[in-house]
């Protein structure tokens, strides 16, 4: 039986990351110290034989007795205003997090995937963003700290790549949404349909006019799946080509609730925020023959059922 590392295993994707490889028959070792993750998102892992969890944060020494065939890193906080509040661990999990997992993946001759994300290319001039882009990034500016150091892990891990011959993927995940987001985590997803639910008015920043490209867990899972069993070792964008403004994201919240008597609510901008955004997918359809198959209206739907528990639970 292959065994699999997953780091942020409690998070939002970590989790459904889990999910899938033990449906493939992989054994699973779950690490998460569970600053930004819940453990409520593997609670049903537990009772199987083939899941470990280990409570720990991957910035300190990593140890996993036995064979390792693969490293997922996951572990990060990941919106906007969780790396706000956490500067300093997100610039430690990007760059020692991933310093620790390369030095254990070549201990263990593992293949190692990491995650990236779409903000290495910052605020971006070219559109959509391929991977050869490299980018309109502040360093100093609120968002530096995730972006710079997902900028270091993706140059140290083709640095073990290319000096130590390791193993490793690189994947650069734009916005996804799905089951087990965050409620509270201030990404507009959760922030609309909550607020949406709640019959409050969404609180749409700036005008609106900025754009995001919006993908379906189920299919980042299966994007990432492919990646990580491919033979190809530089970055690769996995996300959804299909674009829209934040304002009609909004609206088409309000319209999927229905009978809700939310209007729209325009507070400031914030700092550094992308203007643009959306993935040019051709590679990942040449070297992985993968593209989104979830629309949004489907996946907003099946994202909607869990929000309604949340937001009961929540209130
Ligand atoms: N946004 C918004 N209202 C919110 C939360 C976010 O208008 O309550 C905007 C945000 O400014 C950005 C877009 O929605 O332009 C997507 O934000 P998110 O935090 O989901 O992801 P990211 O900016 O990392 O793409």
């Amino acid at each position: 039986m292959e065994k699999i590392l997953i780091t942020g295993a409690a998070g939002f994707l970590g989790s459904h990351l889990c999910d899938r490889f033990l449906f493939e028959g992989y054994q699973v070792i779950g690490m998460d110290n569970l600053i930004t993750g819940s453990l409520e998102n593997i609670d049903h892992l537990f009772k199987l034989k083939q899941f470990q969890f280990y409570h720990h944060d991957v910035s300190k020494f990593v140890h996993v007795p036995g064979k390792l065939d693969y490293i997922l890193h996951f572990a990060s906080p990941a919106s906007p205003i969780d790396y706000l509040e956490m500067p300093i661990q997100t610039l430690k999990v990007g760059s020692l997090g991933t310093h620790n997992l390369l030095g254990l993946a070549r201990e263990k001759n593992a293949r190692l995937l990491i995650a990236s994300t779409s903000e290495v290319y910052g605020d971006p001039l070219q559109h959509p963003q391929k991977e050869d882009y490299w980018g309109n990034v502040n360093p100093i500016g609120p968002r530096g700290v995730y972006d710079e150091a997902k900028r270091f892990q993706e140059a140290i891990t083709m640095a073990y790549n290319r000096y130590h011959g390791l193993e490793t993927r690189i994947v650069r995940i734009f916005n996804t949404y799905g089951p087990r987001m965050r409620i509270n985590d201030g990404r507009a997803l959760p922030a609309f349909i909550s607020q949406a639910i709640r019959g409050e008015d969404l609180t749409v920043f700036g005008d609106g006019s900025q754009t995001r490209s919006f993908c379906y867990v189920d299919d980042q899972v299966e994007g990432i799946y492919r990646l990580l069993l491919s033979d190809y070792d530089l970055p690769v964008n996995i996300g959804n080509p299909e674009e829209i403004t934040i304002l009609e994201f909004a609206n088409e919240i309000i319209e999927l609730i229905g009978d809700t008597p939310s209007k729209i609510k325009n507070l400031p901008l914030p700092k550094d925020d992308p203007k643009q955004r959306r993935p040019d997918i051709s590679l990942a359809k040449d070297v992985l023959g993968w593209e989104p198959m979830v629309s949004r209206r489907e996946g907003l739907r099946k994202t909607l059922d869990y929000f309604m528990d949340k937001v009961k639970e929540n209130s």
